[in-house]
């Protein structure tokens, strides 16, 4: 839930993996060097995720910190192995075929270099295009990526549901695979299948664990350790959200985005990150007005949460080290965790920052898109603080708003099952939406005055198109289409003769209103038939979208990092 739009093996167990290792096998047979094994443009692919140093300043860590990220850096390359299995089974037969091949082959090297950043042969940026054979529709990816049966239909696994209620807490779970077993399908939890890869990231988190001399990163990490070995995370979240320590620490399956099916299951990720103490604590006044923003918010008092937990720590940290769901495609921004309702109602949740990758990102995709995309009048009104700024807000966002509703049945449900895949494309509308508008509920309560509301406004339209780029199969990218149609159809963005776009100041905060009601009540709701409406109508791209985008399509999308304090080279 996690993500700013700037802003995600086995062990085979059953015989259906068979099926997804055959599938692997065939995709992989039909590589011989030849003409048709990738597609024609992978140089132009790299292109748009150009390779960029990302490093933190050493001065914040003393030698025993550097050491203990050592270990945390050793246990994040087995969580990008399980990431990689997550994706696709086939993705080990993949990558080793390509390593194999890539000294001998400009072709085979460059296909390795772009499955390493897309984390598979499927193209993150253009709708999870297959650039690896079998091209076009025959290569197409499972929408459960590796986490069902390839085959798996929506509907078969809810018909096996419908017969087998016994099965719905272990089906629908964050954190297990669903597997084919004969006629049968079987939910196997993530430390057995993926425990080649847990147990030594285990042994490394407890390793660190010895060597660190703070006792709260000391006690998350023993605790996530044991948590790989027994697919329960919630005192580990709790040890997180404690964490009180030089270093930030997130590894371990958070994110559901990579399950197109259903959303239900948790990919791999780790960060490795040092805090920046002083942006921190600049920052951290915003968090005390959570209870404020959610009764600020524009819908009825009966739908507000105002019983959240009031621990939601900001941090400004910079990225040491980043793995799997974490890394791959388009980088994170910001996050904000635990996704554990049960945690959140308990403690809260932590925003995290990433201020170093928002730079480079803001420098490479954000300013040079806005500048082209908003009336020459309008374009002087970019501002860094502004962009930095909506970042908070949008996590913040995550934490407020409805979470745990009563569901038709009466029963309390969390209202991201009742909005299946939508969810995260709503929640992520939501965040960016909801978090302008408690973006000005801070500026009229003098929290934040280093930009005005017409730089806000200038600002957050002209990035929008950063998101858009990504596709709207990104549930950002798709967030972001609704916004700008919704804004479009409510006059709030103007075309203007020469091709541009201009705000208008007094329309948009209505419409951000009108919006921000509307993601609000879909959730408070649990209205997937609401949800889908909106998404069906404003979350597509248009001709006229995908004429600016194709206008930016010299731009880079986003960036590839290349962490030097890890030891990495560009
Ligand atoms: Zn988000």
């Amino acid at each position: 839930m996690k993500k700013f739009l700037l802003p995600v093996t086995i062990l085979i167990l059953m015989t259906t993996v068979a099926a997804c290792k055959h599938e692997g096998g065939n995709a992989i047979a039909g590589h011989s060097g030849s003409s048709g094994e990738f597609a024609a443009d992978l140089d132009a692919r790299l292109a748009r995720l150009p390779k960029t140093a990302i490093d933190y300043d050493r001065a914040l860590l003393d030698d025993n910190q550097k050491e203990v990220v050592a270990k945390l850096v050793e246990a994040s390359r087995h969580i990008n192995d399980i990431f990689l299995l997550q994706v696709s089974e086939s993705n080990p037969a993949l990558f080793a075929d390509l390593e194999a091949r890539a000294a001998d082959s400009p072709d085979a090297a460059k296909g390795l270099e772009l499955v390493r950043v897309m984390a598979g042969k499927w193209d993150r940026l253009a709708g999870q295009e297959p650039f690896v054979a079998p091209l076009g529709a025959g290569g197409t990816k499972p929408a459960g990526a590796g986490f069902y049966p390839s085959d798996l239909t929506r509907e078969e696994f809810e018909a096996w549901l419908e017969e087998h209620p016994e099965d719905k807490e272990a089906f629908q779970g964050l954190f297990t695979v669903i597997r084919r077993d004969g006629d049968k399908l079987v939910a196997v939890p993530y430390s057995e299948a993926y425990k080649e890869h847990l147990e030594p990231a285990a042994a490394k988190l407890r390793e660190a664990a010895e060597l660190t001399k703070n006792a709260s990163l000391k006690d998350y990490l023993e605790k996530r350790a044991d948590a790989f070995m027994s697919d329960d995370y919630y005192d580990s979240d709790i040890a997180w959200m404690d964490l009180d320590s030089g270093l930030e620490v997130v590894i371990g399956p958070y994110e559901v985005y990579e399950d197109g099916l259903f959303g239900y299951k948790a990919a791999f990720e780790a960060y490795v990150c040092v805090v920046d103490k002083g942006e921190s604590d600049r920052l951290s006044i915003y968090k005390d007005h959570l209870l404020n923003m959610e009764k600020n918010l524009p819908m009825p008092d009966e739908h507000k949460n105002l019983e959240r937990g009031g621990e939601s720590p900001i941090k400004v940290v910079q990225e040491i080290f980043t793995a799997g769901d974490g890394r791959r495609g388009v980088q994170t921004a910001a996050f904000n965790l635990p996704n554990d309702e049960r945690v959140r109602e308990a403690k809260g949740s932590k925003k995290v920052l990433l201020k170093n990758v928002m730079q480079a990102k803001f420098d490479s995709t954000g300013k040079p898109i806005a500048e082209r995309v908003l009336a020459t009048s309008q374009t002087e009104l970019i501002n860094f603080d502004a962009f930095f700024n909506q970042v908070p807000f949008h996590e913040l966002t995550h934490g407020i708003g409805p979470g745990i509703i009563e569901g038709p049945d009466g029963n309390k449900v969390e209202t991201r099952l009742l909005l299946k895949e939508l969810y995260s494309v709503i929640e992520e509308c939501k965040a960016d939406t909801v978090g302008v508008w408690s973006v000005y509920y801070a500026m009229d309560n003098d929290l934040i005055s280093d930009f005005s509301r017409e730089q806000l406004q200038a600002t957050y339209v002209g990035l929008l198109y950063r998101s858009m780029r990504f596709g709207i199969d990104a549930a950002h990218g798709r967030g972001a289409a609704i916004q700008w149609n919704w804004y479009r159809e409510n006059n709030a963005i103007v075309a203007t003769d020469d091709g541009r776009f201009e705000v208008d100041m007094e329309k948009l905060k209505e419409a951000v209103k009108s919006l921000s009601e509307e993601l609000l009540m879909i959730e408070a709701l649990g209205d997937y038939e609401r949800g889908k409406a909106l998404a069906d109508k404003y979350g597509v791209q248009n001709d006229e979208i995908k004429g600016v985008i194709e206008s930016l399509s010299d731009l880079p999308t986003d960036i590839t990092p290349v962490f030097v304090g890890a030891g990495e080279t560009m």
